[in-house]
C-alpha cells in the first residue's frame, strides 16, 4: 500500500461524522502511522525534513501543505485539536501552552486597541490580572458585571464592546450564566461570546451549541484529570480560529507534543471521570448541607441553589467542584482544612484526587478585600474539588475537619 492509499484508508483516518461524543472522545483525531500503532503516537520533534529544496520552498511559501516546525504544527498536537473540536462541536481547535495562553491568544488575536470587553466578575483570578494589568496596556478595556444577571451584562455593553467573557458555573461560588440568552445579547451588539468551559468540559456542557462563539479550556484541569500537565485549547469557527492560530504560531505559546498526548489519553476517560466526579460531588454537597458546622453550600446540583433550574437545563450534570462556608471565621476554615488527612491541600482542581482550597488566602488572595467582598468570597469559604475516591472515605476525612471547627 502506498502512503497515499494508507492515508485514505478509513481504518486509520477516523471520520467523526455521526458518532456520539463518548466515541469521539476515544477516536476523533485518530491518524495511525504506517506502524499501525493502536495508541496515539507522540512526535517529539522540533522541525521536519523536506524531500527537496523545492518542497521546502513550497511549504514555506504556503503553496504546499505540510509540517515545517513544531511551533506551527505538530501531528500529536493536531490529534488533540481534532478530538477536542469534535467533542465541543466546533469547526477547529487551537492548542496552547496553558489555559492562560488560550485566553491571552484569544484576546490578542481578536481584539485591538480601543476595543472593550464585558467580563463576568466571577472569573479565574489570573484572567482578571491578565485583563487589568496587561491587556489594559494595549488599550483594550474591560469592565466587570454580575454573571447571573442579564441586565447587568446588557448595561455593561458599550459601542466599542467586541467580546463578552465568562465562566459558568463560576469558581468558587457556582454562579451560572444563561449562555443561550447571553449569546443573543452579544450578537445583537456584534460582540463575540467567549465561554471558559473548564469546569464543565464538553461532557457536561457544549457552549458552542448554545450560541457561544468561542470555547476556552484549561486542559490542565479535567481534560488531563490526573494533574500531570499544563495546557489549554481554544475552539470555535474557522474564521476566528485562523486568527488565534496565527497568533500562537507567531507568539509562540504552543502546546508540547508530550502534553498533547497526555491530554489525548485524558479525553479517553473524560466521560467516566466526569460521571464519577458529579456523582460524588452531589452526594458530598447534600451531606455537607446537613452538617451543623456548615453555614452554606454552593453547588448548582442542590435544590437550594438559586439557579438550580438553569443548571438542570443548561448542563447534563452539575460538575465536581463545590464550596461551603463553615460557621466561624478564617481561623475556623483553616482548622477545618488542616484537620483533613487524606484530601490534598492544593490550589488545583479537576483532579481524580479530591483537593481542598481556602480561596480568600490562595486562589483569590490577589483580589482586593473589596473586590472579594463584592464577589461574595468570604474568609470562612472552603472549596472542594471532589475526586473519585470512595464516598465514605471522603466523608470520614471531612468529618475530621468538621470536628475541628
Ligand atoms: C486554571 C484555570 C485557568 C488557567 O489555566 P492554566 O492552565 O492554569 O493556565 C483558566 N480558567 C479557569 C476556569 C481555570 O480553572
Amino acid at each position: 500500500m502506498s502512503i497515499a492509499d494508507y492515508e485514505r484508508s478509513e481504518r486509520i483516518q477516523f471520520d467523526p461524522d455521526g458518532y456520539a461524543q463518548e466515541t469521539l472522545a476515544l477516536r476523533a483525531g485518530q491518524h495511525r502511522s504506517l506502524e499501525g500503532e493502536h495508541s496515539d503516537p507522540i512526535y517529539p520533534t522540533s522541525s521536519y525534513v523536506f524531500s527537496s529544496a523545492r518542497e521546502a520552498a513550497a511549504r514555506f511559501g504556503g503553496d504546499e501543505a505540510g509540517n515545517i516546525y513544531s511551533r506551527f504544527t505538530n501531528p500529536t498536537v493536531q490529534f488533540f485539536e481534532e478530538r477536542i473540536a469534535a467533542m465541543e462541536g466546533g469547526e477547529r481547535a487551537v492548542a496552547t501552552a496553558s489555559g492562560m495562553a488560550a485566553i491571552l491568544s484569544t484576546c490578542l488575536s481578536l481584539l485591538q486597541q480601543g476595543d472593550h470587553v464585558v467580563c463576568s466578575r466571577s472569573v479565574f483570578g489570573s484572567t482578571v490580572s491578565l485583563f487589568d494589568k496587561y491587556l489594559s496596556r494595549t488599550g483594550i478595556s474591560v469592565s466587570y458585571v454580575d454573571p447571573t444577571d442579564l441586565e447587568s451584562w446588557r448595561s455593561g455593553i458599550r459601542a466599542e464592546t467586541k467580546m463578552l467573557f465568562l465562566e459558568t458555573p463560576s469558581n468558587p461560588l457556582a454562579e451560572l450564566t444563561d449562555v443561550s440568552a447571553l449569546s443573543e445579547i452579544a450578537h445583537e451588539h456584534g460582540a463575540l461570546l467567549v465561554v471558559d468551559n473548564c469546569f464543565c468540559t464538553p461532557i457536561l456542557q457544549q457552549p458552542l451549541q448554545q450560541g457561544a462563539d468561542i470555547v476556552i479550556h484549561s486542559a490542565t484541569k479535567y481534560l488531563d484529570g490526573q494533574g500531570r500537565c499544563v495546557g489549554g485549547v481554544v475552539v470555535g469557527a474557522n474564521k476566528e480560529m485562523e486568527e488565534v492560530y496565527g497568533f500562537i504560531r507567531t507568539g509562540g505559546a504552543c502546546l508540547s507534543p508530550f502534553n498533547a498526548w497526555v491530554f489525548l489519553k485524558g479525553l479517553e476517560t473524560l466521560k467516566l471521570r466526569m460521571d464519577a466526579h458529579c456523582r460524588n460531588a452531589l452526594a458530598m454537597a447534600q451531606w455537607l448541607e446537613q452538617q451543623p458546622g456548615i453555614e452554606r453550600v454552593f453547588y448548582a446540583g442542590l435544590e437550594s441553589h438559586p439557579q438550580h433550574a438553569l443548571a438542570s437545563r443548561q448542563q447534563k450534570a452539575f460538575g465536581g467542584v463545590l464550596s461551603f462556608e463553615v460557621k466561624g471565621d478564617q481561623a475556623a476554615a483553616w482548622r477545618f482544612i488542616d484537620a483533613t488527612r487524606m484530601i490534598s491541600i492544593t490550589g488545583n482542581l479537576g483532579d481524580v484526587k479530591t483537593t481542598i482550597t481556602h480561596p480568600s488566602t490562595t486562589t483569590h488572595g490577589r483580589m482586593s478585600p473589596e473586590a472579594r467582598a463584592e464577589a461574595g468570597i468570604r474568609d470562612n469559604l472552603i472549596r472542594l474539588s471532589v475526586g473519585i475516591e470512595d464516598l465514605d472515605d471522603l466523608k470520614k476525612d471531612l468529618q475530621r475537619g468538621l470536628a475541628a471547627i
